[in-house]
């Protein structure tokens, strides 16, 4: 019986060609994580099958905002097994590899490395891995590139990043890449009052879209500035999982991202 299943996996391994969808961004802050994690959770309700990968390897914080804090992935055939998360996206994180609060600092191969584990991991039957990289254009980003090549990069700005073109920089290097870039995600976008709930644009709206035109990229969207989106994150239950107005903002998005 063991060995049928062996076959049977082997067999779902071949058939299913896996799609490495990388988000990225031009600096930290900006919320590449928060995207990413909601992203993830939005494409699993729309009944894909989905992991994620926290490739923020110095700072990893999907555990938490995925609840899956202190939990170990179990190592099989040399490979570890994803942590399953209450929201249907089974993932894998340095954060769940090192003990929590320990200090990060390894040079870069080594961080390279870890990558291959979470990325070469036993993912089944995923069809779709959402990984969050660090922010900017490192050593991480650059073994992403030639060993683990994405389909698509999702590249997230703020108003202000975009200002400061701070996200051109990671649009260049998948460019260089020859990674294709499915678009923008302007996060941070408007605000919307916690007592009226009414939206406006402190910083104007419409030039996140405006600049990925002029870069000749997809606009994908916008996320507002939301306090609930910042609570729910950080209590680890995702607001792509719930039932507000949040969670159709990503589902709008994640539609796009896969369309
Ligand atoms: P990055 O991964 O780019 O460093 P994070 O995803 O960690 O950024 O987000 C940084 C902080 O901003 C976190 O506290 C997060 O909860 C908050 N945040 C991200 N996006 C939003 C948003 N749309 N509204 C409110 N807070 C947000």
């Amino acid at each position: 019986a063991a060995g049928a299943a062996e076959v049977r996996v082997g067999m779902t391994a071949d058939r299913v060609t896996r799609r490495i969808i990388a988000v990225g961004s031009g600096k930290g802050g900006v919320g590449k994580s928060t995207l990413s994690a909601n992203l993830a959770v939005a494409m699993a309700r729309l009944g894909r099958k989905v992991g994620l990968v926290d490739a923020d390897i110095y700072g990893p914080s999907q555990p938490r905002l995925l609840a899956t804090e202190g939990r170990k992935p179990e190592a099989e055939n040399q490979k570890i097994h994803p942590v399953p998360s209450p929201w249907g996206v089974p993932m894998l994180s340095m954060g769940h590899l090192v003990q929590p609060g320990q200090a990060i600092a390894w040079r870069g191969p080594m961080a390279g490395n870890a990558l291959g584990q979470l990325i070469d991991a036993h993912w089944g039957d995923a069809e779709i891995l959402v990984v969050d990289l660090p922010p900017g254009t490192g050593d991480v980003q650059l073994t992403m590139l030639q060993k683990h090549k994405p389909a698509g990069a999702v590249i997230v700005s703020t108003p202000q990043d975009l200002a400061l073109m701070d996200a051109a920089r990671a649009i260049r290097l998948f460019e260089q890449g020859d990674v294709p870039l499915i678009g923008m995600v302007e996060n941070m976008a408007g605000y919307i009052c916690p007592h009226c709930g009414e939206s406006s644009d402190p910083f104007g709206a419409g030039g996140a879209e405006a600049a990925a035109m002029t870069m000749g990229l997809p606009f994908l969207g916008r996320v507002p500035l939301d306090l609930k989106i910042r609570q729910d994150s950080d209590a680890g239950s995702p607001p792509a999982a719930g039932d507000g107005p949040q969670a159709e903002i990503f589902a709008t998005l994640a539609s796009q991202v896969l369309a």
